[in-house]
């Protein structure tokens, strides 16, 4: 049975991260992946452009990003946090971009630039990298995996790494495996949700604006009649619901709040107007087209395009009725439906549509400055495979970087 110091369980930026550090520190690395190539998902990561930091350099903000949980990342952040991830890159031949959001992204060739920089890391520091060769169990004994068993063989190592990602886009090899693993050595995983996911509604009718991007929209999350969430920026009705950037974020708490007995999205199209400035304006454009105005037409200068359909569908209002004749009513009922549309959230998409999984091996027990098991004298985790997911913008492919980092580390 073939040995090595450290054994590496997932080919994805969580493993090569570890590959590299432990291999780096002179240690007999290797790989063990599931799929032919390795870094399926990072390829994908940012429509292939790979935002794969954030430049936001206050911690505190940084890690609030990440919920309760983050706490669980100051000490990794301390050994290898978003700057020094940025310095490494640049080191390896990545050089970056700051974009909106303080996104960071290669400068040029995208994912395939990172995957290629990483990979030719552990080229050069000796790892061993076993394709299709998934781990099927780990023989675990008193405390201690003795040796792991793959498709393809046995191997044995003095240190083992969990780096099997979480089982969200599952089609990329992450079909959560590591879960099953870790249970084996004794972990509790905690309840796991698709996050980064769009949101489906009760109401069909998002479908009449399918494909319709808002920008500078706010959308307030009510559970049970009280506000609980708010965010500003871009969403998109879908056939199912709602997505984009706004909506994916809050998908991740939306598992907190699914009890209530009424749970809902209200979307605001005019966030920066007031109903009365909106009244006047509304007023103004009435006044304007004085004598042929029609209602439709009012809508076409209010929402954009693609919207208008599913707004006629929405309003009371008749679409050919002339805006001469609009009631006071009948236009604080159109301010109303522009600051305030209603939908009943009725669940996320699933695993196969979500970015990152919420949940994952529970990190009570592991030690946040080393990764190491509580549990298992052997064994580390790293990556999504742990019960730690952020915001789009960078933020899980830094828990990748940082965990990653820590957990190839050799503890003195
Ligand atoms: C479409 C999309 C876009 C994204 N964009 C971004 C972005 O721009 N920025 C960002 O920060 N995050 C992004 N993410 C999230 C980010 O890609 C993940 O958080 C990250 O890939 C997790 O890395 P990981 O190494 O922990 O796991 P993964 O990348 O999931 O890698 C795990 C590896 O383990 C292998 N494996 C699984 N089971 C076994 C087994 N039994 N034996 C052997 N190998 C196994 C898998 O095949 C896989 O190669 C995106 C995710 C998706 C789906």
């Amino acid at each position: 049975m073939e040995h090595f110091d450290t054994l590496i369980i997932g080919g994805g930026p969580a493993g090569l991260m570890a590959a590299i550090r432990a291999s780096s520190l002179g240690q007999k690395v290797a790989i063990t992946e599931k799929n032919h190539s390795l870094g399926n998902k990072l390829l994908l990561s940012g429509k292939g452009r790979c935002n794969f930091t954030n430049a936001e350099s206050d911690m505190d903000i940084f890690i609030s990003h990440y919920g309760e949980n983050g706490k669980f990342l100051y000490s990794a952040f301390s050994k290898f946090g978003p700057l020094r991830t940025r310095e490494y890159f640049s080191h390896i031949g990545v050089k970056f971009i700051e974009e909106r959001g303080k996104r960071i992204f290669p400068k040029e060739g995208g994912s395939q630039r990172v995957l290629d920089a990483l990979l030719m890391q552990c080229r050069k520091n000796g790892v061993k990298i076993m394709r299709s060769n998934p781990v099927k169990a780990l023989k675990v004994k008193n405390s201690h995996i003795d040796f792991i068993i793959t498709e393809n063989d046995e191997y044995s190592a003095d240190k083992y790494i969990i780096a099997t990602g979480g089982k969200s886009y599952p089609k990329t090899g992450s079909t959560g495996d590591g879960y099953d693993f870790a249970r084996q050595a004794g972990h509790t995983v905690t309840d796991l949700y698709p996050a980064l996911v769009p949101v489906r509604t009760r109401e069909t009718w998002p479908k009449l604006a399918s494909g319709c991007d808002l920008r500078n929209v706010r959308v307030t999350v009510i559970a049970d009649g009280k506000n609980v969430a708010e965010r500003f920026g871009e969403m998109e009705f879908t056939n199912f619901g709602v997505s984009g950037p706004i909506i994916m974020d809050i998908s991740r708490f939306i598992p907190d709040w699914q009890k209530c007995d009424e749970l809902q999205f209200s979307l605001d199209m005019k966030p920066t107007l007031t109903p009365e400035i909106l009244t006047a304006r509304i007023k103004r454009d009435i006044a304007k087209h004085s004598g042929h105005g029609r209602f439709a037409g009012l809508v076409r200068s209010l929402v954009p395009a693609k919207m208008v359909t599913l707004f006629l569908e929405l309003s009371d209002v008749p679409h050919d009725k002339p805006t001469d004749y609009m009631s006071d009513e009948e236009i604080a009922d159109t301010v109303t439906l522009l600051k305030d549309i209603r939908m009943n959230i009725n669940g996320l998409w699933g695993f196969g549509n979500a970015m990152v999984t919420r949940g994952g091996v529970n990190l009570d027990e592991v030690n946040p400055s080393t990764m190491k098991s509580k549990l298992c004298d052997n064994l580390y985790f790293a990556g999504e495979v742990l019960d730690l997911a952020g915001p789009s913008g960078g933020f899980n492919l830094q828990v990748c970087w940082s965990t990653g980092y820590v957990a190839g580390s050799i503890i003195e």
